[in-house]
């Protein structure tokens, strides 16, 4: 079986290269052609003039794209060039109804979805030690799991299209607090004027350690958030969210207060920072205060 990857952004990138790496994957399409080009020519796979080329030419197509308009147009771009059985993997974080929807325009088209959202980050990706939480049919999975060996460490089966999503959207809304604790954690610390570096290292080995904190703490310890993560992308997850509690008359005040921290950060131009940017407000907020 052979693999292709379209979208080599901060994840699609170490995917592609793991499974070139592995000997299982044919080729790439990138919007920014440039970038595409780059890799094929470093991994030696081809670089296919536009997605339905390389749906036509692989088993297999995992995809790594920004948003849920963003999906549906490359599923669109697809559609008419699948063989059947032909298997979409999408690996980027939509909303269940948006899995849905992909999965029944691939289906008419003779293709399978699996929706297969992950977590570790581009470190993940880069290491190949991706949690990947799939939604579709099992039997599907089970045919192709092999290829998902090299770009993850755990692949779990959900449920039936759009549970694979709606488990990452547990993962985004943790993700929330996490980052808003650790934001806190070392605003607090920088003002009681300790050495943040050294409070990551040391709080990092005991119970309020995390992710998020050990990956993202030495740089906020520097004070520079390159992504990682962007953080207009946890922003749209937390649309997703909100949308879904919207449809059950509620809402949560995490979301609501990180959805708002967002705005203010885009707002100031940082929306492709790391999330771990959310320091910055609670730096300044603290600072403020102490003024009054
Ligand atoms: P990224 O670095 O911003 O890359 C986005 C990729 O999507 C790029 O290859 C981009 O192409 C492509 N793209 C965007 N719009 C497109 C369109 N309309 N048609 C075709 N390609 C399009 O983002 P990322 O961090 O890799 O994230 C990718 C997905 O994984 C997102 O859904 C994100 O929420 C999810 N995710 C991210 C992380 C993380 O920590 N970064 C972790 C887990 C999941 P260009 O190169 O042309 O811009």
């Amino acid at each position: 079986m052979q693999v292709g990857v379209i979208g080599l952004g901060a994840m699609g990138n170490g995917m592609a290269a793991n499974l070139a790496a592995a000997g299982l994957l044919a080729g790439v399409w990138n919007r920014t052609q440039s970038k595409a080009a780059a890799f094929a020519a470093e991994h030696g796979v081809t670089h296919f003039a536009d997605p339905a080329a390389l749906a036509a030419a692989v088993d297999v197509v995992i995809t790594s794209v920004s948003a849920d308009a963003d999906l549906l147009e490359v599923i669109e771009s697809l559609h008419g060039a699948l063989s059947p059985g032909t298997v979409v993997v999408d690996t980027s974080t939509v909303a269940p109804e948006t899995a849905v929807r992909a999965a029944e325009r691939l289906r008419s088209g003779g293709g399978e979805l699996l929706d297969a959202p992950v977590s570790g980050g581009p470190e993940g990706a880069c290491q190949g030690s991706l949690v990947m939480m799939v939604g579709g049919e099992a039997e599907v999975l089970e045919r192709i799991r092999p290829l998902l060996d090299p770009i993850s460490r755990a692949v779990y089966h959900m449920g039936p299209v759009g549970t694979g999503q709606a488990t990452k959207a547990v993962n985004q809304i943790a993700v929330a607090g996490v980052m808003q604790g650790v934001a806190a954690g070392l605003a607090y610390a920088r003002q009681q004027g300790l050495d943040v570096g050294q409070v990551v290292e040391v709080i990092g080995g005991g119970a309020a350690s995390s992710w998020q904190l050990v990956q993202r703490g030495p740089n906020v310890a520097q004070e520079h958030f390159p992504p990682g993560f962007k953080l207009q992308l946890h922003r749209k997850d937390l649309e997703i969210v909100r949308a879904a509690l919207r449809a059950r008359g509620c809402a949560l005040e995490l979301i609501e207060r990180t959805l708002a921290d967002y705005d203010a950060l885009i707002e100031q131009g940082y929306a492709d920072e790391d999330i771990s940017a959310l320091y910055r407000l609670r730096r300044d907020e603290l600072a403020a205060l102490a003024q009054q």
